[in-house]
């Protein structure tokens, strides 16, 4: 089996032959970001921004948008922080942008949706976000949710780089995206994988019911095919791929996806040590011949023995 590997986290994600994988917090307010910060964690890598409006009634003027980033920015001065567009709609509505009734709102007119329809809205946040950037010194990414297609993502990247933002990329959490990851990556900077939504379109299960969480398994052997699709993709592409799901917070998994080509992590911040300490204990090669193994197994109590067994197979 491999080793459990040393409980010290220096602050830098890599295995223990010096491949770095960022292991990055996920945020939503001011507190958050103080805590990742304190964590050790080497950036952000999804900061919700509709967590600041679940309680607005109206969009909030560029200024008052600007000023609560810049907030949430401002421990990670000097790092690299995505701010995630509003992923408004289905689990998270927020009463200025989603719409009133739809059959299935998870399949609905959600996250970068909203924008094709509103366009001003999203422009008006990519102003606050690149004011908030400046305000910080953070190193700011802007990504996108809800994204179907490569059309989709180019769309969003040229209205990101109209912004003066520099770096664009896209959620990729929808099954279609994952299987146009090389399409995708042409159009984008970068890609981060939502594996909540991923899992809960990949099956057909509703994220939110327990009745079908069986299904919403990440270790799941047909979802971590598309985390492979993905991770080829984006080392063809020499961009990088992350995972912001809570996937990224299962140590062992941690090791699966830094096998299938996977550079980032992102992470509720209870999790940040964990993941920094697992990775530190194996070799690339190691975590690839893991995945390789994981991808062959039938289901996800055999793929969870299958990675825990480590490289002794
Ligand atoms: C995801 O879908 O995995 C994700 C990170 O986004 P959210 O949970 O906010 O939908
Ligand atoms: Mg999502």
């Amino acid at each position: 089996a491999v080793a459990a590997g040393p409980a010290e986290w220096n602050g830098v994600g890599t295995t223990s032959d010096g491949h770095h994988v960022k292991v990055l917090g996920n945020v939503g307010s001011p507190a958050d970001a103080q805590a990742a910060a304190d964590a050790g964690a080497e950036g952000v890598g999804l900061f919700r921004t509709e967590f600041c409006y679940l309680d607005a009634e109206a969009e909030p003027p560029v200024a008052e948008q600007r000023a609560a980033y810049a907030a949430v920015l401002t421990p990670f001065a000097g790092k690299p922080v995505i701010v995630r567009t509003l992923d408004a709609g289905a689990d998270k509505p927020l009463a200025f942008l989603s719409p009133a009734a739809e059959p299935n709102p998870a399949l609905g007119v959600r996250g970068l949706r909203v924008a094709f329809d509103r366009p001003e809205v999203l422009d008006r946040q990519l102003e606050a976000i690149a004011g908030a950037a400046q305000d910080s010194g953070a190193e700011v990414s802007v990504m996108a949710p809800m994204v179907a297609t490569a059309a989709e993502a180019a769309w969003f990247a040229e209205r990101v780089r109209a912004a003066g933002i520099a770096r664009a990329g896209v959620m990729i959490e929808i099954p279609a995206a994952a299987l146009s990851a090389t399409e995708i990556l042409a159009a984008v900077d970068f890609v981060s994988v939502g594996t909540n939504d991923l899992a809960q379109y990949t099956f057909a299960a509703d994220r939110q019911l327990g009745a079908v969480a069986k299904l919403n398994d990440p270790w799941q052997p047909a979802l971590l095919r598309l985390l492979e699709l993905i991770g080829s993709a984006a080392k063809a592409a020499g961009k990088p791929a992350g995972v912001c799901g809570e996937a990224a917070a299962d140590p062992v998994l941690a090791r699966v996806f830094t096998g299938l080509g996977l550079t980032s992590l992102s992470m509720n911040v209870p999790a940040i040590r964990a993941v920094g300490a697992s990775l530190a204990g194996v070799t690339l090669a190691q975590c690839e011949a893991i995945a390789a193994r994981v991808l062959e197994t039938a289901d996800p109590a055999e793929a969870r023995r299958t990675a825990r067994d480590g490289d002794s197979g």
